[in-house]
């Protein structure tokens, strides 16, 4: 059998660049194929991520474009901050790192097709058909990776069924600014399972959005009206306003089938509290790699239909579950709770947590992309049933099995 590549990627977002590299750089013939024109635009990130992502990407100083201590939590009628003495979490120039990603990954030999977009896969044979010009274009490889995004072909052609909230950002210019070390996230209830995010990118400039359960024509009308009524700046200019998808995690879902395997959004891999994916999808890089690897130099991978190729596949699901199942079940059921709340019940939240002292134990607890930990503390302390209205105490009781 004659293959093009050993691997070829659908999608040159920061996942699919990110394991392009990783697979290049070990001499791997990689091909990246992107329907983009130039890569990274248009920007759909917040790109604040945690620290901690650096001990999986190295990432030039340059992209980093800001770092926040701590945020400020608001309710309708309530706030409280936490913070702590380091910086906490980094604001990227998002587009910037797509580009700078994709850039590593061809300078290590992986070859591209750009504004290409791929119309079709065979998992079994492992071919993809792209259209380009106009021009349709079919290339085989051993391995086909979908890193394409929230409404992966790949993972439709897997036989995935997928979900996903809308989600819209502002960029904002700001006259006297006061503050750019503290994110603001706003949670209120009729934008629950998701929230506002106030987040100080650079000099007077911050992206502010949401992710909700709304479409994108109403997402506009509550930015519009967060902006009037809530935003804590009266003078202020919106540039730009961009759109996105976050997509839900289905724990139901293949991660792969015969040649095929996805990743980062495509396979829905983000934290369902936050609708961040860069850190678990960077990490994911890593066991994706290992897993095409032992692929790659198996003796399954020139036969079709190969047991030895899915047991290989089945791995890098099983992997991924048990490194992340946990804490993604354990945000759905933080989702579940703050759901079961009104505007009323959170300010009532807010301020049991205040009066508990909730907010340093958050500050020495939280972190943005592992909740699970804070979570188990407040279970620990029994802070759950205290500081949530004593109306939910049945619900919260079934969410947590208390
Ligand atoms: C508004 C918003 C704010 C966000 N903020 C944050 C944040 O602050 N922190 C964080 O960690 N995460 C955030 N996220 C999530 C984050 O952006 C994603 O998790 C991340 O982009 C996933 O990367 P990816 O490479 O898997 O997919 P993507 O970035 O979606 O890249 C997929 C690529 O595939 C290409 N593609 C798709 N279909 C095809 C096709 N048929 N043919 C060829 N190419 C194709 C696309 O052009 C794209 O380049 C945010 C998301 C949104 C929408």
């Amino acid at each position: 059998m004659n293959f093009d590549y050993d691997v070829a990627i659908v999608g040159a977002g920061p996942i699919g660049s990110a394991l392009a590299y990783e697979l290049a750089k070990e001499d791997f013939s990689v091909c990246l194929i992107d329907k983009k024109k130039v890569i990274g635009l248009p920007l759909q990130c917040a790109g604040i991520i945690n620290k901690s992502v650096l001990d999986n990407i190295q990432i030039p100083e340059d992209l980093i474009i800001n770092k926040v201590k701590g945020a400020y939590l608001h309710s309708k009628n309530q706030s409280f901050s936490v913070s702590k003495e380091d910086d906490q979490a980094l604001i990227i120039d998002r587009v910037a790192l797509d580009q700078y990603l994709y850039n590593r990954a061809i300078g290590s030999g992986a070859d591209s097709h750009l504004s290409s977009k791929v119309v079709n896969v065979d998992t079994l044979e492992g071919k993809v058909v792209f259209q380009t010009d106009s021009k349709e274009k079919t290339i085989k490889s051993k391995v086909i990776v979908g890193a394409d995004g929230p409404l992966s072909l790949v993972s439709s052609a897997i036989g995935n069924d997928f979900k996903y909230y809308c989600a819209s950002q502002y960029l904002v210019e700001v006259d006297n600014v006061r503050e750019m070390s503290f994110v603001d996230l706003y949670a209120y209830e009729d934008i629950f399972p998701g929230f506002i995010w106030v987040i100080p990118a650079y000099k007077n400039i911050f992206r502010i959005g949401l992710f909700s359960g709304h479409d994108y024509k109403m997402q506009n009308e509550i930015l519009d009206d967060f902006l009037k009524n809530d935003f804590k700046y009266d003078d202020y200019n919106v540039i730009e306003k961009y759109r996105g998808k976050i997509p839900i995690y289905n724990n139901e879902n293949k991660l792969f089938e015969h040649r095929a395997l996805i990743i980062g959004d495509a396979a829905a891999q983000v934290k369902p509290t936050t609708g961040g994916g860069l850190q678990i999808g960077f990490k994911t890089v890593q066991i994706a790699k290992n897993a095409i690897i032992n692929a790659l130099n198996s003796k399954g991978i020139l036969e079709n239909d190969s047991k030895i190729l899915q047991d290989i596949f089945k791995n890098y699901q099983k992997d991924f579950e048990e490194k992340f199942l946990k804490e993604i079940s354990y945000q759905f059921k933080v989702q579940k709770t703050l759901c079961t709340l009104s505007d009323d019940d959170l300010d009532y939240f807010f301020i049991k947590l205040k009066e508990k002292q909730c907010d340093e134990l958050i500050s020495e607890y939280g972190d943005i992309d592992d909740q699970s930990v804070l979570v188990k503390e407040f279970l620990k302390r029994g802070l759950v049933l205290s500081v949530l209205p004593a109306i939910h105490k049945k619900e919260l009781a079934k969410i947590w099995l208390l």
